[in-house]
């Protein structure tokens, strides 16, 4: 038997279903699907994504028998509507749609109407009554076809619609005769002529078979390519081809069109929402020509296709167990669903849908925990554009302009165009702000540094200015334009691609929707949505934040309520530990609210650089001997262990890895020669001294010189400083009645013997604080482990977990180490390798399994050969990125450690694990 490439829908004869998305693609599975359980739908066939497939495979050549099967499906949709493909009394019209099993724009657009000729534009005339309408449809396929299937500019035809408009002296389409919509048809054709140099086929088989070869071949344009590039499409057959019976929706007022939501993509609630627009035919609702009305409105004017619509919105929602996207059109009265997809959504409405519906028992946790996707729910803790004002600020006319919603969150700002400025603003409001009483700094700030930084497009030379700015703004430019790929990395609000929005560099202004700004007028973004407002809006903290800080109560947050719950669930799955990076007790106590377990990484160095601790420490760098070094190092000491005191009261008993001194020591000394002469003075030391210093401790490659553990060995004084103030700190804590459990780590160790000396003077300064105070390693149970990021640590895991009660993978340094280039340096071919697939995403955002995870996997295995109880974790970058966190879990890791804000990301993303595996 040939090959099946054709499957039908509608009613009984229904073929395909949801399951058989790709070959029928997301449109036609779902036709069939809606069909099959008996929703209105108009019957057609779809064309499989396997022809496309075949076409591209096989030099542009469709399989055998296709064009039969197309037959033989055509008959039948004779058959059960009773009419005929061009007949001059019955004519059977249909539209042409594409459709992948991935949504997907930037592919070919519907043609509507197909069928029509000027035979059976008559009979469509005289069987409606209504020959404008006829005439309206006939010249809108004219125009649809010549654009879509033969590539005649659509100016064109909107050059010659005007033209009739402006000889008849009226504005809109709709004053249009029959007779002018007549002539227009002429005039369309002629121009079909001129650019196509052939006649406008007749034939509706002929008019088909174009219609089904350019869907086919729109799969391979270069806008749709990289679109799949740009969205990580990837292994699709191609796309499906669908042909379904026309429903008119623009035969008059008992007539209409719409799209729909069945709950609020926005929000989550759970409402009908959607637009619709009376006697309009589907495309005039997204196309913007009348603004359609909110969905609620067709209960005053169809009720009973309203109710009907309810109903439907049930079904689908019990049936798919999900928010569905949806269109329809009602002719004359009788309502008819053109389309069900899932619905996109915002990560707050994801949240809310995902818990609501387990609670109406439609789905269950584990299903709700996979449904919201990881990587974008820190979303829910940017700050927000205030919904009552921001809701004034709407209904007064105030949106000037919709971009992209390309970074999340709500910002209002002084305008500024040039990066630049946004720095020298800052600055300047910084030092009036000094001047201020200090209780009215805050505001102040608030009103005068809060900037929107507002370019045509951004370029590396603007990350100054974006830095400082509170919300970037762009005319051009995509969701991965450079505003938009580094305003989501420094987490600041951002609408890229507003291209209503006029801007001039040179006169400083802005202008939209017929409003001028000029630069320090206020204006607000809303990151979330893309719209931009002419006006001030208050800003908000995110309401879980708010929450989290006491400033709200749990009962007046229903988001924070469910947020509570579902995170309960992801805790309730997972199997990998989740704790944070902090240096401070601030940071410690944030993440602590977000669910950390603990500190995976707290670095000591940060601690250095505050106040005068730099002078002592400076100091110690300049001794010349070691008791001039140790005399440097008991001033720090107290400081260290002060800090230390505050992270562990932070932690209330949750266990904090520390990691002993990193950086190599020239980080710490001054470079220019004011500086070095400050040192100098304060040092009462002769500043060739310092730079003297300064010149023996350059090195020719930094990263891999005198740092980590080298330091310790070097100077072991200065690791033994670091454990007294550790073990101190925990003491005093210990002495408050709370627990403490410190666990020491020691950086960058390639080799054993590195971690056995280093690990000798950490335990050596433990066990004595530990004794001078009576306490024993019962009460202040401590551990010693390493960070791995050397490749020779991996190769050599299982030497070294002899010596290392844990394991922490410094993945920013392992991958360095092992890809053999510098994150500093890379970014000069990077982005380039990503482009051409050499790595699939930037090792240092998304771990590189192949390579990077290999080291990772033997470093375990080896480990845990020789020391079975080995603890391991991950403390690079990589420990709160979803996908990396998966793989931690794979390899079988303890726990991942990652920034306060990332944390729940990572609890999330450690169950979907679970759920996935
Ligand atoms: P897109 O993927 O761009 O939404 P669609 O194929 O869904 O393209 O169609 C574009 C518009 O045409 C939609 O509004 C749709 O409802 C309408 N449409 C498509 N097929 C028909 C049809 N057979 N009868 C009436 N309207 C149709
Ligand atoms: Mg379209
Ligand atoms: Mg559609």
């Amino acid at each position: 038997m040939a090959n099946k490439y054709v499957y039908f829908f509608g009613g009984d004869d229904t073929e395909g279903k949801t399951e058989m998305k790709e070959i029928l693609g997301g449109k036609g599975a779902n036709l069939a699907e809606m069909s099959r359980i008996k929703l209105p739908v108009p019957p057609g066939f779809t064309i499989s994504a396997e022809v496309c497939d075949h076409y591209y495979k096989n030099g542009e050549q469709y399989p055998e028998n296709v064009w039969e099967q197309v037959d033989e499906n055509l008959k039948k949709l004779e058959n059960v509507m009773n009419r005929k493909f061009g007949d001059p009394e019955k004519p059977l019209l249909v539209s042409v749609r594409s459709g992948a099993a991935v949504s997907m724009p930037g592919m070919m657009d519907t043609v509507l109407n197909l069928g029509l000729n000027p035979e059976s534009v008559k009979a469509l005339a005289q069987k409606t009554g209504n020959e404008r309408f006829a005439w309206d449809a006939y010249r809108r396929f004219i125009n649809m076809f010549g654009d879509v299937v033969m590539g005649v500019p659509h100016e064109e035809f909107e050059k010659a619609i005007q033209a009739k408009k402006d000889e008849r002296g009226v504005k809109l389409d709709t004053e249009l005769t029959a007779e002018d919509l007549k002539d227009l048809a002429e005039t369309y054709m002629k121009i079909y002529r001129e650019h196509t140099g052939e006649e406008f086929p007749t034939d509706p088989k002929e008019q088909l078979r174009k219609a089904v070869n350019a869907v086919v071949r729109s799969w391979n344009t270069p806008r749709a390519v990289k679109y799949r590039e740009l969205n990580d499409i990837e292994g699709l057959l191609g796309t499906a081809v669908n042909v379904q019976v026309m429903v008119f929706g623009n035969m008059g007022y008992n007539c209409g069109t719409g799209v729909a939501f069945t709950r609020d993509p926005a929000s989550g609630e759970n409402k009908f929402y959607g637009e619709f627009l009376m006697n309009a035919q589907g495309e005039d609702v997204v196309a913007g020509i009348r603004t359609p009305e909110p969905i609620h409105n067709l209960k005053k004017e169809m009720p009973e296709n309203y109710e009907q619509l309810l109903e439907i919105r049930e079904k689908l929602e019990q049936h798919y167990t999900d928010m569905q996207d949806v269109e329809f059109t009602i002719q004359d009265g009788k309502l008819w669903m053109l389309q069900t997809r899932t619905g996109k959504r915002t990560i707050f409405a994801a949240l809310l849908i995902a818990v609501e519906m387990v609670e109406e028992g439609l789905i269950d946790d584990k299903e709700a925990l996979l449904r919201v996707p990881a990587e974008q729910l820190n979303q829910l803790f940017a700050p927000i554009l205030d919904a009552e004002d921001r809701r004034k600020a709407h209904d007064d006319g105030e949106v000037i302009a919709t971009g992209l919603p390309a970074s999340p969150g709500g910002a209002t700002g002084t305008l500024v165009f040039n990066a630049e400025h946004a720095e020298e603003y800052t600055a300047k409001a910084k030092a009036e702000a000094e001047k201020l009483p200090k209780r009215e700094r805050a505001a102040f700030l608030e009103e005068q540094g809060s900037l929107i930084l507002c370019r045509i497009e951004t370029t590396p030379e603007d990350i100054g200015g974006m830095a400082v700015a509170k919300g970037i703004l762009t005319a051009r430019g995509g969701m991965t334009s450079h505003a938009a790929v580094v305003a989501r990395g420094m987490g600041v609000p951002c609408v890229a691609g507003a291209g209503e929005l006029d801007i001039d560099y040179d006169k400083k202004t802005l202008a939209a929707r017929g409003r001028t700004f000029k630069e320090g007028d206020r204006i607000s973004i809303d990151g979330f949505t893309g719209e931009v407002f002419g006006r001030p809006i208050t800003v908000k903290p995110s309401e879980i934040l708010q929450v989290l800080n006491g400033e709200m109560s749990p009962n007046d947050s229903l988001l924070f309520r469910q947020y509570e719950k579902f995170m309960g669930w992801a805790d309730n799955v997972r199997k990998l530990g989740v704790r944070t990076n902090a240096d401070t007790p601030r940071d410690t106590e944030v993440a602590v609210k977000f669910g950390a377990e603990g500190i995976g990484l707290c670095r000591t160095e940060h601690m250095f650089f505050e106040g005068d601790r730099i002078v002592a420490f400076r100091e110690m760098i300049l001794a010349e001997n070691e008791e001039s070094r140790r005399k440097a190092l008991d001033k720090i000491l107290p400081l260290q262990r002060d800090d230390f005191e505050g992270i562990f009261r932070a932690l209330k008993g949750r266990p904090a890895t520390i990691r002993t001194l990193d950086p190599p020591l020239h980080e710490f000394l001054p470079h220019d020669d004011a500086g070095q002469k400050q040192v100098a003075k304060q040092l009462g030391v002769d500043v060739e001294v310092v730079r003297n210093k300064v010149k023996s401790l350059s090195e020719s490659n930094p990263m891999l010189g005198h740092r980590g553990c080298r330091l310790g060995i070097s100077y072991p004084e200065i690791t033994e400083m670091q454990a007294r103030a550790i073990m101190e700190a925990a003491v005093i804590v210990k002495k408050d009645e709370l627990e403490v459990k410190p666990e020491l780590m020691i950086p960058l160790v390639g080799n054993v013997k590195e971690l056995a000396l280093q690990k000798e003077v950490v335990i050596r300064a433990f066990e004595d604080v530990l004794a001078a105070n009576g306490l024993t390693k019962e009460d202040i149970p401590y551990l010693v482990g390493t960070m791995i990021e050397i490749p020779r640590a991996c190769l050599t895991a299982d030497e070294v977990a002899e010596e290392a009660e844990f394991f922490s993978f410094g993945t920013n340094d392992l991958t360095q180490m092992g890809c053999g280039f510098s994150r500093d340096d890379a970014g000069t071919f990077l982005p380039e390798y990503v482009r051409l697939g050499i790595y699939q995403k930037d090792p240092f955002q998304v771990l590189d399994q192949e390579g990077i995870g290999k080291l990772v996997d033997m470093a375990c295995e080896l480990g845990r050969k020789t020391n079975p109880n080995l603890k391991i974790g991950i403390c690079g970058e990589h420990g709160g990125e979803p996908k990396s966190v998966k793989f931690c879990h794979r390899a079988g890791l303890n726990y991942v450690s990652c920034s306060p804000y990332r944390v729940p990301v990572a609890r999330l993303a450690a169950a979907q694990a679970v759920l996935e595996s």
